[in-house]
């Protein structure tokens, strides 16, 4: 049972070694699921980022002078060991965030094919080879790496966060410096102890544990930290970004969203449904890709409208493999879930399905709400434009596609979006217009995969793309060479 090896209190990976924070200060991890207490927690504050960043600083020169080809045999062997030990972090997985461990496995797999590519990149790592408009001028681009990494993650989808940060921050050169997500420690910690074994230097992966404001701001702010991945709010993320951004840090920042399904009444309703319970509530929508706006044509409101209910009415909400969401991260999510609930229906908007915490004795005392499905609410009411991050969606109307595009772009995120529809004209036009960084056609709002760009517009990032080939360029500087030769000295 890998759950007896978490140490009772999950410690900080500094320098090759497993530490207490210099505060001597711990915090209560609780189960989702049971709101019993799992483990403590080593809180980290200034001293302790001082010291992790010290170390990869020291660590950043040997480790940028092993070859790509080799940095990727020292990632490969990381996703080696953790297909050995899938079923393990899955369970770790599973156990932090309540979800099922079917679901914590997918999880893992995501975080493992990460691994995979990105250790592959060292074998390409490629730059660019072009002309000069100089004769005997040879112009080109190399990779180089940034230097010190600091990354920062949300809990929601645990492996999968620490492996789209670390892989591309280690094969690109840099040392980095992890802020455990607070909800998840154990699964950063046992990624940490998997690298350890796969042979990752001393310092070249350093793993804190703490609070955003006591850990993570510090980490922003550091001197020493040159390039910042961040996951997580866009509340949080402005903040990162002024603060990195006095500095000139570069910054990579995965935020959040709205993420709007669209279903045309020419669309497999079938499909459109299945894909709508998904979007909207796998993983209880703790996705910043879940699908929280499903704009249904007049056409097919009603039908679509019943079946949905019908069928979220059905769903199993539990920890196990056969139940179809789990709880939410904390009791701070579930009360901040209730409350913005609570206003939409003050602001006249109709609970059609849930919209409250399940208080039978089988999830009383974990941190389960009801799947929950809002009609009635204006396009620019709080609930229609802010991300809940929970298994909540809302329901809306309207004549055509016209309409309902417009809809969908009228939000201060633009993170993706799906459209169901039988029609190429409608799927390409709506591929081309939507303002959003992932457009999907007759699937889910989410399921991106680890060779593919991911990220958002507006509110839902700045510009950044991780993972995919892309993410080389959040951790690496390109630098230009030009080489003169002179054929007189032949
Ligand atoms: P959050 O912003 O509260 O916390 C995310 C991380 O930031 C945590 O590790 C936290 O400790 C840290 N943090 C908090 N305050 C900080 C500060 N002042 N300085 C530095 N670090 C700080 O987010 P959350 O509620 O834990 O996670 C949910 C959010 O993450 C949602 O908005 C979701 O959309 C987003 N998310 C985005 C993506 C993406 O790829 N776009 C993926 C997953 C989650």
């Amino acid at each position: 049972m890998i759950e007896e090896s978490i140490p009772g209190t999950v410690p900080n990976w500094i320098g090759g070694e497993q530490s207490e924070a210099l505060s001597g200060k711990v915090f209560d991890k609780l189960s989702p699921h049971s709101g019993k207490p799992l483990y403590q927690v080593v809180r980290s504050m200034a001293g302790d980022i001082e010291r992790a960043v010290r170390v990869a600083r020291e660590a950043q020169p040997g480790w940028a002078g092993l070859t790509p080809v080799r940095r990727g045999e020292v990632l490969h062997d990381i996703a080696r060991l953790m297909r050995r030990d899938q079923e393990d972090i899955a369970a770790v997985v599973a156990l932090e965030t309540g979800m099922s461990f079917t679901a914590a496995m997918g999880e893992t797999g995501a975080a493992i094919a990460q691994g995979e590519f990105m250790a592959g990149e060292g074998r390409r790592f490629y730059g660019r080879t072009t002309t000069s408009a100089i004769p005997h001028r040879h112009a080109s681009t190399v990779r180089q790496p940034v230097g010190v990494a600091g990354l920062i993650i949300a809990a929601n989808t645990p492996i999968a966060n620490v492996a789209w940060k670390v892989f591309p921050a280690l094969i690109c050169g840099n040392t980095a410096v992890l802020k455990a997500a607070e909800d998840t420690p154990a699964t950063a910690w046992l990624f940490g102890r998997i690298a350890q074994e796969a042979g990752v230097p001393a310092g070249v992966l350093n793993i804190i544990q703490g609070q955003g404001e006591e850990a993570g701001a510090p980490l922003v702010a550091h001197p020493g930290v040159d390039v910042v991945s961040f996951t997580g709010s866009t509340a949080v993320g402005r903040r990162i970004a002024a603060v990195a951004g006095e500095r000139l840090a570069r910054v990579s920042l995965e935020l959040g969203g709205k993420n709007a399904l669209v279903v045309c009444e020419d669309a497999d309703l079938e499909n459109a449904l299945h894909w709508t319970l998904l979007a909207a509530f796998s993983n209880a929508g703790q996705r910043c890709a879940a699908a929280s706006r499903i704009i249904v044509f007049d056409a097919i409101y009603e039908p679509f409208h019943d079946r949905l209910i019908e069928r979220v009415r059905r769903l199993r909400v539990g920890p196990d493999d056969g139940d179809d969401l789990g709880p939410v991260i904390n009791q701070r999510q579930l009360d901040n879930l209730l409350a913005f609930i609570a206003r939409a229906k003050e602001a006249g908007a109709v609970i059609a399905s849930g919209g409250c915490r399940l208080d039978d004795e089988a999830h009383a005392k974990g941190f389960y709400l009801a799947p929950t499905i809002i009609e009635g609410a204006g396009p620019h009411d709080e609930i229609s434009v802010t991300e809940l991050f929970g298994p909540v969606t809302c329901l809306y109307r309207v004549g055509g596609f016209a309409e309902a595009l417009h809809m969908v772009n009228d939000s201060p995120y633009g993170l993706t979006a799906a459209i169901h529809t039988g029609s190429i004209h409608r799927a390409t036009e709506f591929t081309q217009q939507v303002q959003a960084g992932v457009a999907v056609v007759n699937g889910g709002t989410h399921g991106s995969e680890p060779h593919m760009p991911f990220g958002g517009l507006k509110q839902s990032g700045n510009g950044s793309r991780e993972p995919g080939t892309e993410a080389l360029d959040v951790y690496s500087e390109l630098k230009d060479i030009y080489i003169h030769s002179d054929p007189g000295q032949l």
